[in-house]
């Protein structure tokens, strides 16, 4: 069942990870190419009509783009919408946690691949891990729930901060979830050996901390595998596209900045859906394209559950990762 809208609303981006983007920046969409607000509304009005009811909005960085917080307010008003979250690098969230929550922002997740400051600019390309520490709290008193922070873990890089991260549970009900390296972007940076598998991230952890105990599965929850740590007020989440395949329960599609559905990540094809929005058809119309999508995906998925990760073309801060 198909119930999760990614929806990116811009490919610009003020950081520079060394593993999501070229150092010099990548070149930028124009804004005329770009979705109105308008359209994203018209198309998450005809999601919800099919069964969409949780949208993501991610980017590029969505914080960058101007209007934003009307944005959110403007979905929260749509009916049978659930879940509206957003996925953040977190630098605007000392100024944006209350507005965004007052706008219906139901919960964030936000980027964090190291606690050192130095190691944070060394990945970034910014100086600016003290703004997103605030930025977290900003969200935390606002009252944004549940927060996620999500680390990329790469071998030589990152990977030995991981029981440090995870430790930050004890304190905090957050979620700290570590997400396998992904040979996406052009595979910048990638190698397979720079991939720490979840099952060594599991094992470091339970000799650092004991055993974790296994969670169900969250209700709209994307693919972590949930645990915690014994004691911790919060939760441990595993995300392994690279080591496990989940295609057979993905429950998602993707709207890019530059308007195109994926019905995959991994997917090479996209579906204009910016040019048929604006060349006049009726939402019926969208609905009935929207709908061969999504049967082409179920028939997709049984194919792709036997296949191992390959490298992708498509830039993450433009599909909106
Ligand atoms: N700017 C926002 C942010 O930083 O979270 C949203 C866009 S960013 C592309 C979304 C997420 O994709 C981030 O958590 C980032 O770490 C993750 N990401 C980017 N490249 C990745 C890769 N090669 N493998 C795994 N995750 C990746």
């Amino acid at each position: 069942m198909v119930n999760y809208l990614r929806l990116s609303v811009t490919d610009r981006c003020n950081l520079r990870c060394i593993y999501c983007v070229p150092r010099e920046g990548l070149p930028l969409v124009d804004h005329s190419q770009i979705l109105t607000y308008e359209e994203m509304l018209r198309l998450v009005r005809i999601g919800v009509q099919m069964g969409i009811k949780k949208v993501r909005i991610t980017g590029g960085e969505p914080l960058l783009r101007k209007g934003i917080v009307w944005f959110i307010g403007e979905l929260n008003s749509i009916e049978g919408l659930e879940k509206i979250t957003l996925t953040t690098n977190g630098v605007y969230l000392p100024e944006m946690a209350r507005p965004l929550k007052e706008a219906g922002l139901k919960g964030i997740n936000i980027s964090l691949d190291s606690l050192d400051p130095r190691l944070f600019k060394h990945i970034t390309g910014m100086d600016c891990q003290e703004r997103v520490i605030r930025g977290i709290e900003a969200c935390q008193e606002a009252g944004i729930h549940p927060i996620k922070l999500n680390s990329v873990v790469i071998r030589g890089i990152n990977d030995k901060e991981v029981t440090q991260l995870a430790s930050l549970t004890f304190e905090r009900d957050w979620h700290v979830r570590f997400i396998e390296f992904m040979p996406v972007s052009n595979g910048i940076f990638w190698s397979r050996e720079r991939v720490v598998g979840h099952k060594e991230i599991l094992e470091r952890l339970s000799s650092e901390f004991g055993p974790l105990e296994e969670l169900p599965h969250e209700n709209l929850g994307g693919p972590a595998r949930c645990f915690r740590l014994r004691g911790a007020k919060g939760i441990v989440g595993l995300i392994s596209p690279v080591t496990h395949n989940f295609c057979e329960s993905c429950n998602r599609i993707r709207i890019t900045a530059r308007g195109g559905l994926k019905t995959c990540l991994f997917s090479a094809s996209e579906i204009p859906i910016i040019q048929l929005l604006r060349s006049g058809l009726s939402d019926h119309e969208i609905r009935s394209v929207l709908e061969e999508a999504i049967r082409e995906k179920k028939r997709a998925k049984k194919e792709a559950a036997t296949h191992s990760i390959r490298i992708s073309s498509d830039y993450m801060s433009q599909i909106g990762g």
